[in-house]
């Protein structure tokens, strides 16, 4: 059976290399060769010698995933739908600022967890996507920017923020995290790659101890009522349990603070009472949050909060001592905007099917 060493991170490619009778030290040659410079044929690949370049074209590839449709905002954003098989799409976004490249990459074909102000979660939830489609992400991008491999990076940070809930794909998204560091690979530094997550405890404590990155948490509420109602992970680690799950992480994280996202939904969470019960809930966590304007898709059912409601929720915030962001929207007309990933799922759960049905008796 043909192997895709695009699934291996180092340590996987040098137990690979040994099974098939080779020094590990190769490993860090094909990953030289696969991440850094982005070769995909033996062939081109002259310091390792023409016998193995042979068996390797024999019994193994460097199989990136290919792209469906690019897209390109006025903005400068780009999304790419990447296609991951069976009719299944993920999506892809680099975002551009002056001071550095955000690659936004996705680790699941849909969600199954179903926040409901979420297009992602909307579209049902299909698989785990596997290491390759995962850091195939960024090769696939790094490859359409034009990166030269001895000039400077333009992807300079990475946000596991795209489709899916990266830590209910562990193990296939740190393998594709521990590729991410790896000097041999793309070089990044863990501070520099940030997990988003909506609050698996359970695995955020796994995290800490496997491949401890910067930390964002899917907060959007700022008590259990409404939390277990817009993040129903909630009803499973209430916020309690995740607050006390942020200050475990913060011991051996590269940042010495979590970053909150939150959501700015109209008349739902946006209110002057809602910023005052969320410091109240943080205040043993050192964080800074990030206020995310909603970007609204059909049937979403929720409206984005006006503007100076945000102004006022951010400045209650900042006048308590807080970093406060307000994310700005970008590549809305390619509907690359954070919670507007959709990609193509082919929903296994049924949901988007009963929301179609819900949605035409209403
Ligand atoms: S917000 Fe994140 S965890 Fe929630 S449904 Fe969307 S992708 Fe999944």
């Amino acid at each position: 059976m043909t192997v895709n060493l695009l699934n291996f991170n180092q340590a996987a490619l040098a137990e690979y290399f040994q099974g098939i009778g080779e020094k590990p030290f190769r490993a860090k040659q094909m990953m030289r060769w696969m991440h850094h410079f982005g070769v995909s044929d033996f062939g081109e690949m002259t310091d390792i010698a023409k016998a193995l370049r042979e068996k390797l074209a024999k019994e193994a590839v460097v199989a990136p995933p290919s792209v469906h449709l690019e897209q390109i905002s006025e903005d400068g954003t780009r999304k790419w739908l990447i296609d991951v098989g069976a009719g299944n799409g993920v999506e892809t976004v680099f975002i551009p600022e002056d001071d550095r490249g955000t690659l936004c990459v996705s680790s699941q074909v849909g969600c199954a967890l179903d926040c409901t102000f979420c297009s992602t979660g909307r579209q049902g939830f299909n698989r785990n996507l596997s290491v390759s489609e995962i850091i195939g992400q960024l090769w696939v991008a790094n490859k359409a920017l034009g990166r030269d491999p001895k000039g400077d990076r333009i992807i300079s940070n990475v946000v596991m923020m795209g489709m899916g809930e990266p830590l209910a794909n562990f193990d296939n998204v740190v393998a594709a995290m521990n590729i991410m560091l790896d000097d041999s690979a793309y070089g990044l530094s863990r501070r520099r790659v940030t997990l988003s997550t909506s609050g698996m405890v359970p695995a955020m404590d796994r995290l800490r101890e496997e491949c401890p990155v910067a930390l964002a948490v899917s907060l959007h509420a700022p008590n259990d009522a409404l939390r277990d109602e817009i993040v129903p992970i909630n009803r499973k680690y209430p916020i309690a349990q995740l607050m006390a799950a942020c200050q475990r992480y913060l011991e051996k994280a590269p940042r010495d603070f979590v970053t909150f996202e939150y959501v700015m939904l109209d008349g739902v969470n946006d209110t002057a009472e809602h910023a005052r019960q969320l410091l109240n809930i943080v205040q043993d966590v050192p964080c800074k949050f990030n206020l995310i304007p909603f970007n609204p898709f059909p049937n979403s059912g929720y409206d984005t909060s006006k503007p100076d409601n945000i102004r006022r929720f951010r400045d209650i915030l900042m006048q308590a001592g807080y970093v406060v962001t307000t994310r700005k929207t970008r590549g809305e007309d390619i509907d690359a905007a954070c919670g507007q990933l959709a990609g193509k799922v082919q929903d296994k759960t049924k949901r988007s099917l009963r929301r179609i049905k819900v949605e035409a008796v209403a």
